[in-house]
């Protein structure tokens, strides 16, 4: 794994959002001695906010509902085995980590506000679209 990749997952690796396979890869990456390109900080940075995030986001664990209508529409829209096999869309997957947290963290420090229901739709509409267009 070079440094750009570890820096392409790093938000993914900070969410715990990594399968085993790529988290002990990350892990691995860091653990190497040699000279990083800026991935110890891309991680540290990453789990500030994610930190941030646990913090500010979750005043109240959301209902069983919510969650079921998310699995549903994930399994719906992606099909059960397509994040596994398809490396184009496990791409977008990363990249949406990284927007799930910038798009939280506008919420929070901009708006002061936590992310609703509707913002978190949005969201994983967008990464419906990012796992689709296959970039
Ligand atoms: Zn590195």
């Amino acid at each position: 794994m070079t440094c750009d990749e570890f820096k392409e997952m790093a938000p993914a690796y900070a969410l715990i959002a990594l399968d085993e396979q790529e988290r002990t890869a990350c892990a691995q990456h860091l653990a190497t001695g040699s000279a990083h390109r800026g991935c110890h900080e891309a991680v540290a940075s990453a789990e500030l906010l994610a930190a941030r995030l646990g913090a500010a986001l979750i005043p109240q664990r959301p209902s069983p509902e919510v969650w079921r209508a998310i699995a549903a529409r994930l399994t719906a829209e992606r099909g059960t085995a397509a994040l596994s096999d398809d490396p184009a869309r496990r791409h977008g997957l990363y990249h949406l980590c990284g927007w799930l947290l910038a798009a939280a963290l506008v919420g929070v420090y901009l708006y002061n506000a936590p992310l609703d229901l509707r913002a978190l739709h949005a969201v994983m509409r967008l990464g419906g679209q990012l796992a689709s267009s296959g970039h």
